[in-house]
């Protein structure tokens, strides 16, 4: 039996088994990579559809209340005139002028050293669950260094757009660790442009889609008009979005390009209902998260505070995930009010009022926006579910995926290679299985080595074909997590495939 699972769930240990396995590669890697872009490898893309298909499924097709859409990536500018993001979509970024490196502001944290009331000078580190510790022991260093006595105060992190402007001098680079070289911080746009047609002026400007939720505004006519939707009812969208981040960082957690899984649910403009059906739609995603995988105990809730919203919001909730390098936003649940659809009626001229047969009044409907990042959502589910065991001396790697989202469901190994018809029966049973499941084939090496290969990738089932099987039909059947085996027959394989995956 394996010990307990030791937590050995750091970024290293995820990126490098991603690597090796092919769940994810960086980006154009013979060219030496591309800052904030990957490629998901034959396991990665496999993992990565699973969520997006166990998503799809839950959130529209099981629904009788939401409707798919698949809106393109380039849309009319004006678009993003109205939602707000040419003017506001940015982030604060401060730049070292010696090591030419570029921070987000807001990621940037420093302090003043005090020492016995006196300001000696200040200490810089970058958000990280560490950070506070390591700003101590610079602090401690500073001190030693200029030979100053007496009590150190307790060092007091504030990020660098809190800063005043005659701190920015003094405040050193976090690379460089002096004073002098960071710009002050200004607002950079975080939207890709680009030029449609064949001409290249300002009049060409396009940008690539930073959310898809625009998609569905945009639509949100069409779709009224056309379909059988009735208040409330949602509008779902999975797609690429991009974004310049100035900082991209922490493997896939914050990268350029991405996913996104967003959904606009439209509600009555009642002032006491959206609070239900916000805290509805955070109790949903909690549960949808649980059920593909994710231990509660690893997931965390974060309530906006009111000064921090944008002024339209009434509220944002994010659940937040324990990632291996600190707390953070998985999924964002935004009440917007009314503003997106009211902006798009403002800047197109056209209604985007809605008739409501039930309460017999013609209004613009407000939303409720759960916003979830298929990557983000990947790399949790992919560090919750990493395992190293120790098991009879020897330490085992596991990924524990839930089955619905594991890359392949169940590896059919015949125990030996050169007897035919073991392998025979082994396909029959193989091709049989793959009409409903990705199912991987292994027939070399032995038997252990072949379940350590499986365990690694996180396929919860091995199937192995024996001598045994050619008398009376029986496979044995090997549990990824127990490790446990016994014998069973087809029939009874494919219902607890059936049973267990969805
Ligand atoms: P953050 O504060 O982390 O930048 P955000 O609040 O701007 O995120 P939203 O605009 O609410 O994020 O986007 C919805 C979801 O999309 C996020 O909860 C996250 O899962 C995902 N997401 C946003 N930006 C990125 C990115 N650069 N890389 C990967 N996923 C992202």
């Amino acid at each position: 039996m394996a010990k307990a699972s030791q937590s050995q769930n750091t970024m290293e240990t995820i990126v490098a088994l991603c690597k090796r396995r092919g769940f994810i590669f960086p980006s154009s890697e013979i060219y030496g990579g591309y800052n904030g872009f990957f490629d998901y490898g034959p396991l990665g893309s496999e993992v990565k559809k699973n969520i997006k298909d166990a998503w799809w499924k839950d959130m529209v097709q099981r629904r009788d209340d939401i409707v798919g859409l698949d809106s393109t990536i380039i849309m009319h500018p004006d678009i993003w005139k109205a939602s707000g993001h040419i003017d506001g979509f940015s982030d604060p970024m401060v730049d070292c002028k010696v090591s030419k490196l570029r921070y987000r502001a807001d990621q940037l944290f420093f302090a003043p050293v005090i020492v016995a009331g006196e300001t000696i000078g200040y200490v810089s580190v970058l958000e990280d669950k560490g950070m506070q510790a390591d700003a101590e022991k610079q602090a401690e260093k500073l001190k030693r260094k200029l030979s100053k006595q007496g009590e150190l105060a307790p060092i007091e992190l504030k990020d660098y757009t809190q800063a005043k402007p005659e701190e920015y001098p003094l405040i050193p680079s976090p690379e460089t660790g002096e004073p002098g070289s960071l710009t002050p911080p200004r607002d950079f746009n975080l939207m890709f442009e680009t030029h449609v047609g064949a001409l290249r002026d300002e009049t060409s400007v396009a940008y690539l889609r930073p959310e898809t939720a625009q998609g569905i505004f945009q639509n949100y006519k069409n779709i009224v008009d056309t379909g059988r939707v009735k208040i409330p009812f949602g509008i779902a969208q999975i797609g690429k979005a991009f974004r310049n981040e100035i900082t991209p960082r922490n493997f896939i957690f914050r990268t350029r390009e991405f996913e996104q899984m967003e959904m606009e649910y439209f509600i009555a403009p009642d002032d006491d209902q959206w609070q239900s059906v916000h805290q509805e739609w955070i109790e949903w995603c909690q549960n949808w998260l649980k059920s593909i995988g994710l231990p509660e105990e690893l997931m965390g809730i974060d309530v906006h505070p009111q000064e921090k919203l944008a002024h339209y919001s009434r509220a944002c909730t994010d659940i937040t995930f324990q990632f291996p390098f600190g707390e953070q936003e998985l999924w964002g649940i935004a009440a917007r009010g009314n503003f997106d659809l009211t902006q798009h009626q403002e800047h197109s001229g056209k209604s985007m009022e809605i008739f409501d047969e039930a309460r017999k009044e013609k209004y613009i409907p407000h939303v409720i926006e759960p916003a979830l990042g298929v990557d983000r959502t990947f790399l949790a589910l992919i560090s919750a579910a990493y395992h190293e065991e120790d098991v009879e001396g020897e330490t085992r790697t596991v990924l524990k995926f839930h089955p619905r989202i594991a890359p392949y469901k169940v590896a059919v190994l015949p125990l030996v290679k050169n007897k035919p018809e073991l392998v025979e029966k082994a396909q029959v049973l193989y091709q049989k299985l793959q009409r409903r499941y990705n199912v991987f084939w292994d027939v070399s090496g032995a038997i252990g080595r072949r379940y350590r290969r499986q365990d690694e990738i996180g396929t919860p089932w091995c199937v192995t074909i024996d001598f045994d099987s050619l008398e009376d039909d029986t496979f044995t059947l090997r549990d990824r997590d127990t490790m446990e085996q016994k014998r069973i027959k087809e029939a009874e394989l494919f219902a607890l495939l059936d049973q267990q995956i969805d």
